[in-house]
C-alpha cells in the first residue's frame, strides 16, 4: 500500500556502565541501559536507523569492542542483531534501500557492520562523522568499531554542512536534523507518518529524556557548547511536530514504549 509506512524499535542488547559514565555527578553503582535501533517501512524502500551491536558482540564482545569493555559491559543474544530483527518483522534484507547513521559510535553501527547482507543499500550519515570517525583520537576512540565501517564495498551518501534537514523520501517522513555535541557529525531524526503522527529519534544527542529536559547532563559530551545547542533545538522541534521524543538509552522510557514487532505508525 502506497501510504504503509511504518517504525519499528528494535532493543539491540543491553549496556551496563557505572552511574557516573552515563550521568554527570552520578555514582559508581552499574546501571543498565538499552541499546536501540529502529526500522522504517516505506513503500520506496525501506530503512534500518542505526543497527545496534555488530553480530559478533554476541559472540565476543571484548574481541570485537576492545577496551571500551575495561570501563562497562555489554549484553547482547545473537537474536538482538539486525538480520534476526528483519527476519522477525518479515523484511527481507534485499529490500533494505538505506542505512541511516545518527553517528558512528560503535552500538550503532550493527547494520553496517552487515552491509555485504544488504545489498541494494546506501549507508547515509554527515561527512562530519563519517571524517572525524575514520581516525577518532584520545579516549573517546575507544567509542568507535571501525572494523564495521571501514571497509570497502561500502555505499556511503555523506551529507555536507548544507544538508542541514535533509528529507530522504522527498515526502516530509524521514527528516535528518543536525544535532552535534554528543558526537562532532551526529544527527537525529524525525519521522512524519501519514497520520500525522511524529516520532523523534534524538538518539544520543539527547540519550534520555531527563537528558533533553536538561534534568541531568551524561557523563559523556563530547562537545558541550554544541550540545546544549542540539538540546535546545531538539526540544523545539518536538514541540513544533508535537512529536513522542524516542531517546537512544532511556531505561526508564524504553520499557514503555511499543517494540517489534508492534509498530507506530
Ligand atoms: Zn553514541
Amino acid at each position: 500500500m502506497a501510504d504503509d509506512i511504518r517504525l519499528y524499535l528494535f532493543e539491540g542488547g543491553t549496556v551496563h556502565l557505572p552511574e557516573k559514565n552515563h550521568i554527570l555527578g552520578g555514582g559508581e553503582n552499574f546501571i543498565t541501559t538499552p541499546i536501540t535501533w529502529s526500522v522504517l517501512v516505506h513503500p520506496r524502500g525501506n530503512v534500518i536507523i542505526d543497527g545496534g551491536n555488530a553480530p559478533e558482540v554476541a559472540v565476543d564482545a571484548r574481541r570485537h569492542w576492545g577496551r571500551i569493555l575495561d570501563i562497562s559491559r555489554v549484553v547482547m543474544t545473537p537474536d538482538q542483531a539486525v538480520l534476526p530483527g528483519l527476519e522477525r518483522i518479515g523484511v527481507d534484507p534485499e529490500s533494505i534501500r538505506w542505512v541511516v547513521q545518527s553517528h558512528l559510535h560503535n552500538d550503532h553501527t550493527g547494520a553496517v557492520a552487515v552491509i555485504d547482507r544488504l545489498p541494494n543499500a546506501q549507508v547515509l550519515a554527515t561527512r562530519t562523522e563519517f571524517t572525524w570517525a575514520q581516525a577518532p583520537e584520545g579516549f573517546v576512540a575507544m567509542g568507535y568499531c571501525p572494523a564495521d565501517y571501514v571497509k570497502d564495498g561500502i555505499d556511503w551518501f555523506l551529507l555536507e554542512d548544507g544538508d542541514d534537514g535533509f528529507d530522504l523520501f522527498g515526502d516530509g517522513v524521514l527528516t535528518c536534523w543536525f544535532t552535534p555535541g554528543h558526537t562532532p557529525g551526529h544527527m537525529s531524526l524525525l519521522v512524519r507518518m501519514p497520520s500525522e503522527r511524529a516520532y523523534l529519534l534524538t538518539v544520543d544527542a539527547a540519550n534520555t529524556i531527563d537528558h533533553l529536559e536538561e534534568r541531568l547532563i551524561p557523563g559523556f559530551n563530547l562537545m558541550p557548547k554544541e550540545a546544549g545547542r542540539s538540546l535546545k533545538r531538539l526540544r523545539y522541534l518536538a514541540w513544533r511536530e508535537q512529536a513522542t521524543v524516542i531517546p537512544g538509552h532511556d531505561p526508564d522510557l524504553w520499557p514503555t514504549l511499543k517494540q517489534a514487532p508492534e509498530f507506530y505508525d
